[in-house]
């Protein structure tokens, strides 16, 4: 099973992803992570993301599609694949289709979380990140118990874009780019709206219904 968890940034996709994972024996492909993975070993490809990244606009397709191939071909993949971040544009969108197609696979379901952006705002501006691990806190809903990640002792930092005039920028390049993909989704019959103005748990509650009446699974 594919899932593609859709949204703007700060939107709970992370989260829902963190929670499915484990459920539903799936791993979680955020292009996100790996950018910012090549950017902390400072490979080419991490220097050149990092310029796009900094400033809240998306890193050329042709690049992230590089390294989320290069993730696609991993084993693990084989157990089925939550996409948080890829696709964020039509073009990205052909591009996965094509190599799935190839794999004789396909996006399952596709999740919409829909959250206004004056909510997403305050979320990011209150979200910290393990630097080494990537999980993710809230100061305000999930706030860390101290100043390192619970589940690898690295320290919590700020993401580099979660400043308030980076933020403003990755929500228009989201409502350019990826907003689109929505509807595209939905054409395609696969998509299911979800609001995303709600605790995790009851997020989470419903995604699990959605994917037991949609596609019969249960979660192990
Ligand atoms: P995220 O962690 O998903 O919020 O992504 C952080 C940043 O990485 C984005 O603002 C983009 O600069 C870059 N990025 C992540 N995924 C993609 C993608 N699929 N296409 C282009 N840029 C991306």
């Amino acid at each position: 099973m594919n899932i593609l968890l859709l949204g703007a940034p700060g939107s709970g996709k992370g989260s829902q992803a963190e929670l499915l994972l484990n459920d539903y024996n799936l791993i979680q492909i955020s292009t996100g992570d790996l950018l910012r993975q090549a950017v902390s070993k400072k490979t080419e490809q991490g220097i050149l993301a990092s310029g796009y990244m900094n400033k809240g606009e998306l890193v050329p397709d042709e690049l992230v599609l590089n390294i989320l191939s290069l993730r696609l071909q991993k084993p693990d993949c084989k157990k089925g694949v939550i996409f948080d971040g890829y696709p964020r544009n039509v073009k990205q969108a052909e591009m996965l289709e094509d190599i799935l197609q190839k794999e004789g696979k396909k996006l399952d379901i596709v999740f919409n979380i829909d959250l206004p952006f004056d909510i997403v705002l305050k979320r990011l501006l209150s979200r910290r990140i393990c630097s080494t691990c990537g999980k993710g806190y809230n100061m305000i809903s999930n706030p860390p118990k101290g100043n390192t990640c619970e589940d690898c002792g690295s320290k919590i930092i700020t993401r580099d874009d979660d400043k308030e005039s980076v933020i403003i920028n990755r929500l228009e390049v989201y409502v350019e780019n990826t907003k689109p993909l929505i509807e595209h989704y939905r054409n395609k019959g696969i998509l299911t709206d979800i609001d995303g103005n709600r605790a995790v748990p009851e997020i989470y509650g419903e995604l699990k219904e959605i994917l037991t009446q949609k596609l019969g699974l249960k979660n192990q």
